[in-house]
């Protein structure tokens, strides 16, 4: 199965009519003629788990796309309405067999464009055994200097903050708000 959340709808979800373009609140957004309403197209919240033991991270290698093949952290959609810290500890146990102790939150990541804003936890296994479950076919334990190949252009940054034992930076962006 693949689903790209970066689509755009063309449909009205309510009385099916096709989709136009309109500009509303500053920005062009898919208005649908019929219902008179504008659709406000929110960001997709994904959280990640560093689950760390004795120097080293958890991590899993992808079965799936996007990154098959390659290690990256649990991690996964949080459900509307689900508390984003649930969501972290369920993803650990689904993804890698670890109930996991959250300990804090190392940062958030988005980009410009990007339709997936990713919440990231550092944890410690609490109870379970690491083990290969959902969308992976190995998992282990690495340290910071013997990483496999990893997935995602956010997976080299949050391991190097994790290092760190600091939480992200946070910078003020520069943006026009006039
Ligand atoms: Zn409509």
């Amino acid at each position: 199965m693949s689903v790209n959340f970066g689509q755009p709808i063309i449909y009205c979800p309510y009385c099916t009519s096709s989709l136009e373009s309109r500009k509303i609140s500053g920005r062009e957004r898919p208005f649908c003629p019929e219902c008179e309403s504008a659709f406000f197209e929110d960001p997709k919240l994904a959280v990640a788990v560093v689950v760390e033991q004795q120097g080293k991270v958890a991590l899993q290698r992808r079965t799936i796309d996007p990154g098959k093949g390659l290690w990256t952290f649990p991690s996964g959609y949080v459900d509307r309405g689900e508390p984003v810290e649930e969501a972290a500890v369920r993803e650990a146990w689904e993804e890698v067999g670890l109930r996991v102790q959250l300990d804090r939150l190392l940062g958030l990541y988005s980009s410009p464009g990007e339709t997936v804003a990713l919440a990231v936890f550092v944890a410690t296994p609490e109870s379970g055994n690491l083990q290969s479950l959902d969308e992976n076919d190995a998992v282990g334990f690495f340290g910071p200097d013997e990483l496999p190949d990893l997935a995602f252009p956010n997976d080299h940054a949050i391991i190097d903050t994790w290092r760190s034992g600091e939480n992200r930076t946070i910078e003020t962006p520069d943006i026009d708000l006039s």
